[in-house]
């Protein structure tokens, strides 16, 4: 069409171009006919040439007219082709009028929340709005709609089967220039992916996989918030710290699939007990924590409050627990009937602005106070307790560096026959501390034990003791003595005590027969194949064990027959009654009759007095030791004491 137009202008312009000249060609040809028409034949020349340009100047204007119509065509095409875009798109969309009355909404509308375009319209948006949004949200969102323009958020959308759906939500404003407001739109996103993967996010940061419980972390945040609404509203809260009693023992003996069934069942039951506020949560391995965040203002009636629950928790924890749990070859599935027990510490806070880091030590003294009180109990917290504590962590620091600064001793006591003739001796450390003077080892075993700086010490033992061992060797008098070593329940348990025991023997040239390992009862009732076959591998390669304080432990005596044991040391409990007492003498006769009968030598230890003696060698007992015979004394004493026994021995041997 256009370009017609520009041809017919173009023949205009042609044809009246001719004309003129053609009536310009017949003025000349015909000037004397047409002379006495001049005047009029100029007249029409102008004439034409003004139509001409009249035509065209018409014509132009069309064909602008034309092409800017054809933009404007143009242009509402790509805009109705944009709308039907974006109207098309995953983004769901609303328009509605003035008053938020749904007038269109695109098919993304439908996948998002499950109504159709008829279904949504003449709706207002209130049918889109979520279960769980609140009056106030909606005011502040119209509020900001109003004075913004604009607003934009996530909101809970309600899906058309009345599930709630997370939506990015933007709702705009529409103002026409003419008339003023004229509609909103909103636009729809569907962030239950999002939702979820943070969900899952979340989960893991903040939640134990194995019991689904809050974690350490969970429960610090809601800690730091509850301390400071405590602090706010100038109430109490309370913090308990449960730690479950010999739990190695049961992941020792049955697995950990059973440990962790158990950790699961404690965790079902500890939140069954809880009122809505408080809080369950597993610090991990077998540490529980209920945080009880509404107490009351009083101390004392907080305090009855928190004591209450930690009761309640502790009866629940000694309610026994069913354990599938598999037979020693794995066939069968069983059911393990497990009674348990947990030590716990009580604590309140929200009297004072502290830091949280204060909050969790007055729990965890309380909880440890209570594992020292012999476990299976609730203690409150108690200043006396934390000082004791420190005390206690400024000695274990001290204790790390005594070994390095060659603070720590070897006393050795004698052990005789009944002939009172020195068999060995039993290796005994000391602490010589810098200031205090001499540590028992009462008070520092048990520190060493906890913090691991055992595990060197013992090294240490074990190594002294080969090389007196090694020392003696080429001496007649002293070659056929034994030394006896205590082995602690951590150092027994290292992966490689095998390994360094033999590395100490192989590098002093110790003789193996001559070393005694002292194990407890605790490390032997375990009875794990681990046990049983470390042992044996020492035993094989020339060593004996022998079971101190006997009699005091688990007693169950079926254990012993399965155990390579050379040796049962009676405690010194049996043998300070045992000229008086009844029922240690009736115990002292079981165990020499267990051990003659296994052909195990039994040592009395703690002996005292002569009374003792003469009733322990009556009874059966094969060796001796104790305060009658020789006090703990250095290594030289012992040699000057057993080389003196022996000049008496062969003094006497000559009198004869
Ligand atoms: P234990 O192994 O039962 O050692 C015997 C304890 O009884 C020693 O106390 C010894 O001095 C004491 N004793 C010996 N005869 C008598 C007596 O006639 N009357 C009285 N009242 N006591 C007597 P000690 O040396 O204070 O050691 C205490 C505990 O410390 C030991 O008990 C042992 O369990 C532990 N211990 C000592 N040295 C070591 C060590 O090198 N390693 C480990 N793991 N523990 C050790
Ligand atoms: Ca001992
Ligand atoms: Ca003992």
């Amino acid at each position: 069409m256009l370009k017609n137009l520009r041809w017919i202008i173009v023949l205009c312009c042609l044809s009246s171009a001719a004309g003129a000249l053609v009536i310009q060609a017949d003025t000349n040809l015909w000037q004397a006919f047409w002379q006495h028409y001049q005047h009029e034949i100029e007249l029409a020349s102008v004439l034409v040439a003004a139509l001409v340009v009249a035509l065209m100047a018409y014509l132009w204007r069309s064909n602008r007219l034309l092409s800017e119509l054809t933009d404007l065509n143009r242009d509402a095409q790509t805009s109705l082709e944009l709308t039907a875009a974006v109207f098309n798109s995953q983004v769901g969309l609303i328009v509605t009028d003035e008053h938020a009355c749904i007038q269109r909404a695109n098919p993304a509308m439908t996948s998002i929340l499950g109504y159709t375009e008829p279904e949504l319209k003449q709706q207002f948006t209130l049918i889109l709005r979520g279960a769980g949004v609140l009056h106030g949200t909606i005011r502040r969102l119209w509020q900001e709609v109003q004075t913004a323009g604009r607003w934009q958020g996530e909101l809970l959308c309600r899906h058309k089967d009345g599930l709630d759906v997370p939506c990015m939500v933007t709702i705009a404003k529409v103002q026409n220039g003419a008339i003023g407001l004229s509609g909103f739109v909103g636009s729809f996103t569907d962030m239950s992916v999002q939702q979820k993967a943070q969900d899952e996010i979340r989960q893991l940061a903040y939640f134990d996989p194995l019991t689904q419980l809050p974690n350490r972390r969970m429960f610090i945040e809601a800690l730091r918030t509850t301390m400071r609404q405590a602090l706010h509203n100038g109430i109490l809260a309370g913090v308990m710290f449960i730690d479950l009693d010999h739990f190695k023992n049961l992941n020792d003996a049955h697995g950990h699939t059973v440990g962790d069934q158990l950790l699961c069942r404690i965790a079902e039951r500890l939140l069954l007990l809880l009122e809505p506020n408080d809080m369950v949560a597993r610090l991990g391995g077998d540490e529980f924590v209920v945080m009880l965040p509404h107490l009351d203002t009083s101390e004392d009636l907080a305090m009855t409050q928190a004591m209450a629950k930690a009761e309640q928790v502790h009866q629940i924890l000694r309610q026994p627990f069913e354990l599938e749990t598999q037979n020693r070859i794995g066939l069968h599935a069983m059911t393990l009937r497990y009674t348990c027990s947990g030590s716990i510490g009580v604590a309140l806070f929200g009297l004072v602005d502290e830091p949280l880091t204060e909050v969790l030590k007055r729990a965890d003294v309380a909880m440890y106070q209570s594992k020292q009180d012999g476990r299976n109990l609730i203690r409150r917290y108690d200043p006396a307790a934390q000082q004791a504590l420190t005390a206690r962590m400024a000695m274990s620091n001290e204790l790390n560096l005594a070994l390095r600064d060659r603070q720590l001793k070897l006393l050795y006591q004698l052990q005789v026959d009944a002939q009172n003739q020195a068999v060995g001796a039993e290796c005994l450390m000391r602490w010589h501390h810098p200031l205090r003077g001499m540590v028992s080892p009462v008070e520092f075993i048990p520190l060493a034990e906890e913090s691991g700086a055992i595990v060197a010490m013992g090294d240490w033992v074990v190594q002294s003791a080969c090389e007196l061992l090694a020392r003696w060797s080429d001496q007649v008098q002293l070659s056929h003595l034994t030394l006896s070593v205590n082995v602690s329940p951590r150092q027994f348990a290292e992966a490689d005590f095998v390994e360094r025991i033999t590395a100490m023997l192989a590098s002093t040239g110790a003789n193996p027969r001559l070393l005694r390992l002292e194990v407890t009862e605790g490390i032997v009732m375990q009875d794990t194949q681990e046990v049983v076959a470390k042992m044996r591998q020492l035993c094989a390669l020339g060593l004996s064990f022998s079971i101190d304080d006997f009699g005091t432990g688990y007693s169950s005596l079926s254990y012993i027959q399965s155990l390579p044991l050379a040796e049962l040391k009676i405690d010194k409990a049996f043998v300070n009654d045992i000229a008086t007492g009844d029922r240690s003498e009736a115990i002292v006769k079981a165990i020499v009759s267990l051990g003659q009968s296994m052909g195990i030598t039994i040592v009395a230890e703690g002996v005292e007095t002569l009374a003792q003696k003469d009733r322990l060698l009556t009874l059966g007992c094969t060796l001796l030791q104790g305060y009658l015979i020789s006090r703990p004394i250095k290594g030289d004493a012992l040699e000057a004491l057993v080389l003196a026994q022996h000049s008496t021995t062969v003094q006497k041997s000559l009198l004869v």
